[in-house]
């Protein structure tokens, strides 16, 4: 279903990303799987695509440095084309009540979150505008939408992702490519275990599918936005969060 489509997925050697990267590469992508610094977690990833009949490279970039991710895009253009599709999930939090935030938690969420999204759209955005139904996907987060306690910076760069996405969408919408969000709700992965476990319990009271997401739930509709499939959806926001409302 996405055989010959080139996708990029930041942060994928844990969590998310990994679950995106290897659903798109058992689906046909071929897949560059972005990494910071779990290389032995990325090669893994690339392994279990190529296990599956897939292609996949993993190449480290800090995607808050923009020198790094230029350089991915060269290699990524080196070993399999043009992108088609480019997946902005890499992400971090720094979490503290905004009377304990100092500026360098702030700038620090800032510089990965949506300063990682910049430079990877300015790196890929040429590739994605002139590819046949290229595709945008900015992994935001239910954070982005109702505010969290002790989130302040990250509810700030996920909320941005929004009208990023709608504007890019705009921007990209003559060459019939695509912009879409997905904002998921809580999901089952090494951010949400920094969450102290009576907070967790909390957020599950409030959760009406009373579970928290799978990193497999949210690849599913990535995988769909990167198909054909969405061809006519585009500046949207698709909420993957068990029902909460916002
Ligand atoms: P995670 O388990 O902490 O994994 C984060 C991934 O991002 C890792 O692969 C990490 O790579 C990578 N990364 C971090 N900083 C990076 C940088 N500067 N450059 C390149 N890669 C970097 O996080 P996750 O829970 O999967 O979250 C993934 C995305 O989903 C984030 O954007 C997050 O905001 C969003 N999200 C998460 C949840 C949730 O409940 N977990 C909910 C909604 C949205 P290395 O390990 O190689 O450093």
């Amino acid at each position: 279903m996405l055989a010959n489509k080139t996708c990029v997925v930041t942060g994928a050697s844990r969590g998310i990303g990994r679950a995106i990267a290897e659903e798109l590469g058992t689906h046909g992508a071929q897949v560059v799987v972005n990494y910071r610094s779990s290389e032995e977690a990325a090669y893994e990833v690339a392994d279990t695509v190529k296990d599956a009949g897939g292609e996949a490279i993993p190449v480290q970039a800090d995607v808050s440095n923009l020198d790094e991710v230029h350089e991915m895009a060269e290699t990524t253009r080196e070993e399999f084309g043009a992108a088609n599709v480019l997946v902005n999930n890499a992400g971090l939090t720094v979490d503290k009540k905004f009377e304990n935030m100092t500026r360098e938690d702030w700038d620090r969420v800032m510089e990965v979150n949506l300063g990682g999204v910049f430079n990877c759209t300015k790196a890929y955005f040429e590739d994605i505008r002139d590819a046949e139904g290229g595709r945008l996907i900015n992994i935001s987060s239910v954070v982005g939408q109702q505010g969290n306690y002790g989130q302040a910076n990250y509810a700030t760069t996920k909320s941005g992702l929004f009208g990023f996405t709608r504007t890019i969408a705009l921007e990209l919408a003559h060459e019939n490519s695509t912009a879409n969000c997905v904002a998921p709700g809580f999901v089952m992965t090494d951010m949400l275990e920094t969450v102290p476990e009576r907070v967790q319990e909390k957020i599950l009271d409030r959760i009406p599918l009373n579970r928290f997401a799978t990193t497999d739930d949210v690849a599913g509709i990535v995988r769909f936005l990167a198909s054909d499939d969405s061809s006519y959806m585009t500046g949207q926001v698709l909420a993957v969060n068990g029902g909460m409302e916002w």
